[in-house]
């Protein structure tokens, strides 16, 4: 599979190139150049393939050109140690739980298998010409993606990881892994905010005198090897259900900075039957301008608004280009392919009410926007009672034991290894919003 700018057609990189040169000089992002076909594979799984077996045929399907088949079912074998779970309740409704990951979001599905896929190419030799680091891999963040990430990469040979976090967000790492104290994770923080993180990021790739020395690339959704591996638990819950659908099948996704969405796409373009997609979102907020993009309106980011679903307050998507090119392809076929949907803050609470009462189950506020988008959107079509939706649930409901305690009137039990990532602690460097100080501050630690 090769890869293409979203600004300009040429030239084409390998997928080797694309993820680990991650941002292509005119300022787009990575998209596939050509869609990779994944039919045959799909007709021939079925609900008795594992996660691992599907993974391990469908990652050098994936890579293809970026690594052989040996070196690919090794990332696959290395990458997992959890899965995605499909949970029905009721017919023709599932939740397919990706929360069972070391940090308990789905995000642990696509970092482990970039830092995998990161660990063979440095085996197989390296990037370019080794000067000071083999990879140092740059990424703005959250406290969640911060966890998870430093989970990832934590001891691998050959990588160094920079997390950038504004202001006072750095919490759950484990400081024996830092740089200071002979690891390989360098937390910085920045008298800033995650945009300016996320600005800084870019500014230290496009600065050439700075990335190509130090082999720089991000783990940020920007880097399709982030976008790509998610395709995986779409094409897992399909083989799933395929034996058993009698009409139509629906995904149903907590949109943020739509790359869970944009996945979904791709593994649509790649041969998987779907649908639709139903694009959840929270409510008065700015990711409502992308609602009236997809139905013809310019696309006009309005003021961040904080609610329950924080994950989905995002004003401006990083993914915005990639699913607008979706849509200048087959503006048509996408209008009858995504639609959107926008919960408020009492909604999504009765919602974590309602599944519970229903079905004695916990939901985390960002699959309960997805669930009352879903209970929404079939309402207001008249889906007949044939279709199948399946509500992507993103994130362990004992992140936010605090909702999950007014929704339900019972208190929900936070498993250990998650009570761990509120831990507080030191970043290696705090620096403010600049270049210079950021590069300086990288440097200190070779
Ligand atoms: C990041 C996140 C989302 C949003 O996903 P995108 O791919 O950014 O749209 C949804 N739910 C949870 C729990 C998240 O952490």
């Amino acid at each position: 599979m090769q890869f293409r700018s979203t600004r300009s057609k040429l030239p084409l990189v390998s997928y080797k190139d694309a993820v680990l040169n991650c941002l292509p000089a005119d300022g787009g992002l990575y998209v596939p150049d050509q869609a990779a076909d994944f039919r045959q594979f799909l007709l021939q799984m079925d609900e008795k393939t594992s996660f691992n077996e599907l993974i391990a045929a469908a990652a050098p399907l994936l890579l293809e050109s970026g690594l052989d088949s040996v070196s690919a079912s090794r990332v696959a074998k290395n990458a997992f140690n959890f899965k995605p779970e499909l949970i029905e309740l009721d017919e023709g409704f599932s939740l397919l739980n990706l929360y069972n990951g070391p940090t308990g979001v789905f995000k642990d599905f696509s970092i482990a298998f970039m830092s995998a896929m990161f660990e063979e190419f440095i085996k197989e030799g390296g990037k370019r010409s080794r000067t000071k680091a083999p990879l140092l891999v740059l990424a703005a963040a959250k406290p969640d993606t911060g966890v998870s990430m430093a989970h990832a990469f934590g001891g691998k040979e050959g990588i160094s990881l920079v997390l950038l976090y504004p202001s006072g967000q750095l919490r759950g790492l484990d400081p024996s892994a830092f740089a200071q104290n002979g690891g390989n994770i360098i937390p910085i923080q920045v008298r800033g905010t995650f945009d300016d993180c996320q600005r800084l990021v870019i500014e230290a790739i496009n600065d050439r005198d700075f990335s190509v020395p130090y082999n720089v690339t991000s783990a940020n959704t920007m880097n399709p090897g982030r976008l790509l591996p998610q395709i995986f638990y779409y094409f897992y819950a399909f083989i799933q259900l395929k034996n058993r659908l009698t009409g139509d099948l629906i995904f149903s996704v907590p949109s943020g900075n739509f790359g869970n969405l944009t996945a979904g796409l791709y593994a649509w373009k790649f041969g998987m039957p779907v649908n639709g997609f139903i694009s959840a979102m929270n409510a008065n907020n700015a990711n409502n301008a992308i609602g009236s993009c997809i139905y013809g309106e310019p696309f006009i980011p309005k003021p961040l608004v904080h609610t329950n679903s924080p994950a989905l307050d995002v004003s401006m998507p990083v993914n915005y280009e990639r699913l607008a090119s979706f849509y200048d392809e087959a503006p048509a076929v996408m209008r009858n392919m995504v639609y959107p949907a926008s919960i408020d803050d009492p909604l999504t609470l009765e919602t974590m009410e309602y599944i519970y009462k229903k079905y004695s189950a916990y939901i985390d506020p960002h699959t309960a926007v997805a669930v009352a988008a879903a209970r929404k959107i079939a309402d207001e079509r008249k889906w007949s009672g044939n279709t199948y939706t399946v509500v992507l649930a993103t994130g362990h409901p004992a992140r936010s034991p605090n909702m999950a305690e007014e929704a339900t009137g019972k208190a929900i039990k936070v498993p250990g290894s998650l009570k761990k990532l509120w831990k507080k602690c030191e970043p290696i460097a705090l620096i403010p919003p600049v270049l210079d100080a950021f590069e300086s501050a990288i440097a200190s630690c070779f």
